[in-house]
């Protein structure tokens, strides 16, 4: 509740900046798509780590400059260009270094996927300095970041819990979940993931999406009790 409240209170100045951890939502534009890329930064220390960089380096760097943070890391929820794009470039602006799950590097390194993801049109291959996995920790200052794997729409699919806030990518949104029709993808497992990993948090935890298709937040709570997938595909089955 206290974070909740908190959060509210300062949405009128577009982020969420309190106590102990500092949030801004930056929505990004790649093509045709809207992507939230997110900035997280320990307000102690100023260290912070950048979310799903897809474009608009520039407009993420200015916020950057604005607050103050001491980029550290460049984490991408998974391997897809819409949330890797900018990668490359925001380490050239920044010098942070990139953190990407290994099994998605491993995945879409292979020639297999490689070449469907070319005859897409979507070719864009991850690449990390730092390879996560399920519950390493991230730390920027005074914050510690759990990295927990959530395989189902890429198999190397991560979100981000850091106090209370979880970072969901295309894993889990608002009121949806991410598809699984593309190579790598598995709706069997994407929902595995959300019932193992993503139910058992605190119910007020504050959910942030990597796109805003149905809104732009909401809590675990709700998405309990409005989200189809989770109402009829996970808890309708139990
Ligand atoms: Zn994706
Ligand atoms: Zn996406």
């Amino acid at each position: 509740m206290f974070v909740i409240n908190l959060f509210f209170l300062d949405k009128k100045v577009g982020c969420l900046y309190y106590f102990f951890v500092f949030i801004e939502q930056i929505p990004v534009r790649l093509g045709e798509l809207e992507i939230f890329s997110y900035l997280v930064a320990c307000p102690k220390t100023r260290e912070g780590i950048v979310i799903d960089v897809a474009a608009e380096c520039e407009k993420i760097l200015n916020k950057i400059k604005q607050r103050d943070i001491n980029l550290k890391y460049i984490v991408s929820t998974h391997g897809h260009p819409d949330h890797i794009a900018g990668n490359q470039e925001m380490k050239k602006l920044t010098g942070a270094k990139i953190v990407l799950h290994e099994a998605d590097v491993a995945f879409f390194n292979t020639e297999e996927a490689k070449d469907v993801f070319k005859r897409l049109g979507l070719f864009c291959l991850p690449k990390a300095d730092i390879l996560v996995k399920d519950n390493d920790i991230l730390e920027i200052g005074t914050l510690k970041i759990n990295i927990i794997h959530t395989p189902g729409h890429t198999p190397g699919s991560i979100c981000l819990y850091v106090d209370g806030n979880l970072f969901t990518g295309d894993t889990l949104f608002v009121g949806a979940v991410g598809r699984t029709d593309l190579p790598g993808g598995s709706f069997e497992q994407l929902l595995n993931s959300i019932k193992e990993k993503l139910l058992p948090l605190p119910d007020e935890t504050i959910i942030w999406p990597g796109h805003g298709y149905e809104g732009q937040s909401s809590t675990l709570a709700r998405e309990k009790q409005q989200n189809l997938y989770i109402t009829d595909f996970i808890l309708g089955s139990y």
